[in-house]
C-alpha cells in the first residue's frame, strides 16, 4: 500500500521524535507526506521535518508547505525566503468558528497570502471553517489552485470549491460517529479530486481516538473512505496518491 498524508504538522524540531514519527509512517505505507506550516513555529518545524527526511535513509518523501494562517493576524510573520523549496503555500485561510471577531484582519491576511502564493506560482492549502462564502469570494478575486483541507463544510460548498478547480481533503473527522455531514460532502467529491490527510497531531481517526495523531494513522482514514466508496484500501490509496501528486505539482 502506498499512502500520501497530504497534511500534517510537526510541533517539535527534536531529531529523535520527528525521525520516529517519520519512520512509523514509512512502516505503515506512507510513501509521501506534506509537512504543513502556518505560524512562525509550525513553519520552522515543517522545514525541519523535510530537511531531516531528505538527509536520512529510509524516510518517506516529505514535502513542505509554509505560510501564515488565520491565527497569525497579530503575530510576527518573518519573510519566507524566495528560494525555499516548497510544494505549496499554507496553511492559510479563514476560521469564523473560533475567531469571528477577527474577520476583517483574517480576510486581509488571507488575501495577502493568496497573492504571495500566486507570485511564487504555488498551490495553496486552505483552511475554511464557517467562512465558505468569504473564502469563495476571495478565490474569485485571486484565482488560485490547490486544496481545501480538513473539509467539514456542506456538500453545496464542496461543489463550489470543485467548480473553482480545487482538490478536497478529508481528515480523520470523517470517521467520527457524528460526522454524517462530512460523509455527505465526501460523497459529492469525484475520484479525481479527493485527498486524505491526518492534520496530525490533532484529530486522530477511529480507532485511534484519544491518541496523539500522526501520519501513520492515515491508513485508518484511507480504509474508512475506501469502504464508503466501494473500493479496496489499496486502490483508494493509489487513487489519492496520484491525486496528491497532481495537487502539489
Ligand atoms: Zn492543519
Amino acid at each position: 500500500m502506498k499512502l500520501f498524508d497530504t497534511h500534517c504538522h510537526f510541533e517539535t524540531c527534536d531529531t529523535e521524535e520527528v525521525s520516529a514519527i517519520l519512520l512509523r509512517a514509512k512502516e505503515a505505507g506512507v510513501e509521501s507526506l506534506t509537512a504543513v506550516g502556518g505560524s512562525e513555529d509550525l513553519n520552522k518545524c515543517a522545514l525541519f521535518a523535510a530537511e531531516l527526511a531528505a538527509a536520512k535513509e529510509g524516510m518517506p518523501l516529505v514535502k513542505c508547505a509554509l505560510g501564515y494562517d488565520r491565527g497569525q493576524t497579530g503575530c510576527a510573520r518573518p519573510d519566507i525566503p524566495a528560494d525555499a523549496k516548497l510544494a505549496a503555500w499554507g496553511e492559510i485561510g479563514l476560521d469564523y468558528y473560533y475567531s469571528p471577531e477577527t474577520r476583517a484582519q483574517q480576510l486581509k491576511l488571507f488575501g495577502e497570502q493568496l497573492e504571495e502564493a500566486r507570485r511564487r506560482n504555488l498551490p495553496v492549502i486552505i483552511h475554511t471553517r464557517e467562512a465558505d462564502e468569504d473564502t469563495l469570494a476571495l478565490l474569485k478575486e485571486v484565482p488560485s489552485r490547490g486544496i481545501i483541507h480538513c473539509y467539514t463544510g456542506l456538500p453545496q460548498s464542496a461543489r463550489a470549491f470543485l467548480d473553482a478547480g480545487f482538490f478536497i481533503s478529508f481528515s480523520g473527522i470523517i470517521t467520527f460517529r457524528l460526522a454524517d455531514n462530512v460523509r455527505e460532502s465526501a460523497a459529492v467529491v469525484p475520484d479525481d479530486r479527493i485527498l486524505i490527510e491526518t492534520d496530525s497531531p490533532f484529530l486522530a481517526p477511529v480507532p485511534m481516538r484519544g491518541k496523539k495523531n500522526e501520519p501513520s494513522f492515515i491508513r485508518h482514514t484511507c480504509a474508512f473512505l475506501a469502504e464508503k466508496r466501494g473500493m479496496s484500501p489499496e486502490d483508494f490509496a493509489t487513487l489519492t496518491y496520484a491525486n496528491a501528486e497532481r495537487a502539489f505539482s
